[in-house]
């Protein structure tokens, strides 16, 4: 543990963010981390509880167990009634080592603090951006208080640690000869196709989009990850050796079977775009699209010609759903133009 009193003596703070008109000019992130030296006094703010349920990654039971309910404020109930936050998430689902990191920050320990971030987490620079950070619901400082920023320094260790050369390709030094297909390129294929490859084993990954990354490509905006940051680590897992072939959608028996037949194992790491359609009037009309749809074809035209799509331009725009795609399309909608939003 840092600093015993850190929690009493520092309040949090969240580094800034643009002023909502300013956002709606361009498509790039608006948020910025405070500096190194807040950023540590923020990791200093952890006070290691000695039951800290940030890295727990659990689901809540109906009943959740005393120890938990004390450290989360559930209020205990003579009878047993289903918790507030039955069926949520508690802390992080990647078991992140997070008082560790957030000790080592505080000391100034940066590239330690990366050593131990990446046992757990192949990609902090997209969790630390657009991960909804359960662990920080979980923090036994928002009790009664404010939670450590631990999203924050999350994503400022693995940009410190990109600053300073140490996020490098990885190459085994023995190969299995094993020889391995990923179908999908989203967060899952690439978490896999890092970790099969580290092991030794051949990847290669193929997507049927033109470009490699799946949702964190075309399915979130630029605002929220700038797709720049995508390509940096593409960039690393293909100079670890993992292949890519992208444009290459494996929608045929034919091509199912000659994959199967060409490699020793097949990973399927498809289906996070696949929508719920509604079957009501008007569906069919050329103007209702789902949400990816919208979103892929905005950050796609970002990218091929460097403007953003006029879809929504001039429109008023209804949009079904209040989640956090939702949130993107109001956010893309409200860049392109659209006269209303409902
Ligand atoms: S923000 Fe980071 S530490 Fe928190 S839950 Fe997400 S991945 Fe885990």
């Amino acid at each position: 543990m840092g600093n015993p009193r850190g929690f009493l003596d520092f309040e949090r703070v969240e580094g800034s963010a643009l002023e909502p008109e300013q956002r709606l000019k361009n498509y790039k992130e608006f948020y910025s981390l405070p500096s190194k030296e807040e950023q540590e006094r923020q990791g200093g703010r952890c006070m290691n509880c000695g039951v800290a349920f940030c890295h727990t990654g659990i689901i809540a039971r109906k009943s959740t167990p005393v120890s938990l309910k004390s450290a989360l404020g559930v209020i205990s109930c003579a009878e047993e009634k289903p918790s507030p936050i039955s069926g949520g998430d508690v802390g992080c689902p990647l078991h992140n080592l997070i008082p560790e990191w957030n000790d080592l920050i505080y000391r100034g320990l940066w590239s330690e603090a990366y050593d131990r971030l990446s046992l757990t987490n192949p990609f902090p620079d997209f969790t630390g951006k657009v991960c909804p950070a359960p662990c920080e619901d979980s923090c036994v400082c928002a009790i009664n208080g404010e939670s450590v920023t631990i999203k924050n320094n999350e994503l400022a260790i693995v940009e410190n640690a990109f600053k300073s050369g140490l996020v490098k390709p990885f190459i085994p030094k023995k190969r299995s000869g094993k020889k391995i297909a990923i179908i999908g390129s989203g967060p899952a294929g690439l978490a896999c196709a890092w970790e099969l490859n580290a092991r030794g084993h051949k990847v290669v990954v193929y997507e049927r989009s033109d470009r490699a990354g799946g949702l964190l490509m075309y399915g979130i905006p630029d605002m929220k990850l700038d797709k720049s940051l995508v390509q940096r680590r593409l960039d690393i897992l293909a100079r670890s050796e993992i292949e890519f072939k992208t444009g290459y959608a494996v929608d045929s028996k034919k091509k199912a079977e000659e994959i199967l037949k060409s490699y020793d194992v097949l990973v399927l790491a498809t289906g996070a775009s696949k929508p719920i359609d509604l079957q009501i009037e008007g569906r069919q009309s050329e103007d209702v699209m789902f949400a990816l749809d919208f979103l892929t074809a905005s950050t796609k035209s970002l990218l091929d010609s460097g403007k953003g799509a006029q879809i929504a331009k001039g429109k008023d725009v209804l949009i079904i759903g209040s989640g956090d795609t939702s949130v993107d399309c109001v956010a893309v909608a409200l860049r392109q133009g659209a006269k209303s939003i409902t």
